[in-house]
């Protein structure tokens, strides 16, 4: 390894307490969405921590009009913040460094604080440490270890820390990318230290809908019109269609899992809301359901779009609603990515290997469970090769109780960003 590397990961592995303080600052601020209430506070406490490392930083307002239709109870500005460092090694050479800011709501069973970074046993916990605000905190501990090393870059940096990636719909990063902030290529620092090659994700689309009846006594009900009788030929419908939608298969591996119905990736059907009825002796004037559908690469948004709407006409020939609405939200598109074709990928790769002793055959290339935002950033500039990386594992439990990341593996994140920015 080269000798000026060799020290920077020297010192990568003293920065603990440095690392903790940026992790305490940043779990601090609590950006959980829906609302989303706080991501000015949080640009207001990482905007002078890269001013203080020569970037230039600049706020990106989303505006009002382009999230107005999120069906979610959204709050406060979404304030994006980009921060842009030219490097004398880059020859010109950008990289755009993504993270979220925002955070899934906590639910119970937590044993810290969910919005106070705690270090116990060499771990930290706190809600956004794995996904993602921890990896905020290890950039900035390896932009200021490369710094204290006198190693520059091999590229300019733009670090784009973005809004609502949790919730989709309209994330920060797809503003950005169409605003022209996101140059070069792009690493995506919502990985982990496993040794994983992403080859798709999945596309997300949340479709409600609700049948229209009309309220009555229960005890004259032929007056009245029950949505709830009104929604099962519906139900019937859309189930039906469930079972042939979850036989689909892609051509791409799935996340390996014990109880997964097939090693490839496969769309999911979820009916997974439903509301309605106030009393017992009211009849209800309106049933509604909100259908989450995860869908494959191999599929396409209008298609599965189409299918639901198509099972909705059927269900409501045989239904006694008076009527139905339909509302579609397109969460994420799905993307296949150019998995080890890619260069930068395949840098990554490197950098794994290097960092933590991996070998080739240690590296499980598949497809994800979970949505992203990249894929939005795939849709607007045709990208498909970006790596990812991250402080976290699969055992992080990102999105529930204890979250938590390893400060082994933090520093070993560290360690991974610099070489892969300057080596
Ligand atoms: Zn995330």
């Amino acid at each position: 390894m080269d000798s000026r590397e060799q020290a920077a990961f020297d010192r990568a592995a003293t920065m603990t307490e440095r690392v903790y303080e940026h992790f305490k600052d940043v779990i601090a601020i609590d950006t959980s969405v829906p609302p989303g209430l706080n991501y000015d506070r949080f640009v207001d406490v990482v905007e002078p921590k890269f001013q203080a490392l020569g970037f230039d930083t600049e706020r990106v307002v989303i505006p009002d009009e382009l999230i107005d239709g999120i069906p979610l109870p959204l709050e406060g500005p979404r304030v994006n913040l980009v921060a842009t460092r030219t490097s004398p090694a880059s020859n010109g050479e950008q990289v755009t460094i993504y993270a979220h800011m925002d955070v899934v709501p906590i639910e119970e069973g937590w044993n810290y604080d969910p919005f106070q970074a705690t270090l116990d046993d060499g771990r930290i916990y706190g809600r956004g440490t794995a996904d993602m605000k921890g990896a905020i905190a290890s950039l900035l501990t390896a932009i200021e270890v490369m710094d204290a090393e006198g190693i520059d870059p091999a590229y300019d940096l733009i670090v784009c820390i973005c809004t609502d990636e949790e919730i989709g719909g309209y994330p920060g990063i797809w503003h950005l990318a169409k605003e022209g902030y996101v140059k070069g290529h792009m690493l995506c620092l919502e990985g982990g230290q496993d040794p994983r090659i992403g080859l798709a994700s999945a596309g997300a689309v949340d479709v409600t809908v609700t049948t229209i009846g009309r309220s009555g006594h229960s005890g004259m009900n032929f007056i009245a019109v029950n949505a709830i009788d009104g929604i099962i030929p519906v139900l019937n419908e859309l189930y039906a269609l469930k079972q042939v939608v979850e036989a689909r298969e892609s051509d791409v591996p799935g996340p390996a899992h014990p109880q997964a119905p097939s090693d490839k990736m496969t769309p999911m059907f979820n009916l997974s809301v439903i509301n309605a009825g106030r009393k017992s002796n009211i009849v209800p004037s309106s049933c509604s359901l909100i259908i989450n559908r995860r869908y494959i690469p191999d599929e396409n948004f209008d298609d599965v779009v189409g299918e639901i709407r198509e099972a909705i006409d059927r269900g409501m020939e045989k239904s006694v609603a008076e009527d139905v609405e339909v509302e579609v939200f397109h969460v994420y598109p799905a993307m296949r990515t150019a998995g080890l074709e890619g260069e930068h990928t395949r840098k990554m790769v490197e950098s794994y290997k290097l960092v933590h002793g991996y070998s080739d055959d240690d590296f499980v290339a598949s497809g994800g469970s979970g949505s992203t935002d990249m894929a939005n950033v795939h849709q607007e500039l045709g990208w498909n090769d970006i790596p990812f990386t991250g402080p976290g594992r699969m055992d992080s439990r990102a999105h529930g109780a204890n979250e938590f990341v390893r400060m082994d593996d933090v520093i070993a994140h560290m360690k991974v960003l610099i070489h892969y920015l300057a080596f």
